[in-house]
């Protein structure tokens, strides 16, 4: 994407700098403007499809991912593989809880400052 795109250059900005400040990151991290069946789909949020396969194919990152296998209907369609993905990052969440590679969102001193107030009950 970026031969096409300009989103900085981090030997010139620190990278939060620039995630914070360029227009191009702000449009790849707000989910709600995706176009199409990414735009509709229930994993709009955690899946989000690839924003460089969508340049790439259409010459617009916030359209669908037009590799995606997953044709939705709206925001009802479940994917066959729903249920699976659930159970395999649960086990995720049990091994990472484990290892001390993750905190709820609530308690991590990072992510926690990051939350609404009304969210993270500060
Ligand atoms: S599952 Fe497919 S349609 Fe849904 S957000 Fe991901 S890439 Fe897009």
């Amino acid at each position: 994407m970026l031969d096409a795109l300009d989103a900085g250059n981090v030997r010139d900005q620190p990278i939060d700098e620039l995630v914070q400040s360029s227009p191009l990151f702000a449009d790849i991290t707000d989910r709600s403007r995706l176009k199409g069946r990414c735009g509709r789909c229930r994993y709009q949020y955690t899946c989000g499809g690839c924003r460089a396969m969508a340049f790439y194919h259409t010459g617009d990152y916030m359209r669908e991912d037009p590799t995606c296998f997953f044709d939705p209907v709206d925001r009802s369609t479940v994917s066959e593989h729903e249920a699976e993905t659930n159970n395999v990052f649960k086990k995720y969440l049990l091994v990472a809880r484990a290892a001390g590679a993750y905190q709820p969102l609530k308690q991590h001193p990072v992510a926690a400052s990051a939350l609404p107030v009304e969210a993270g009950k500060r």
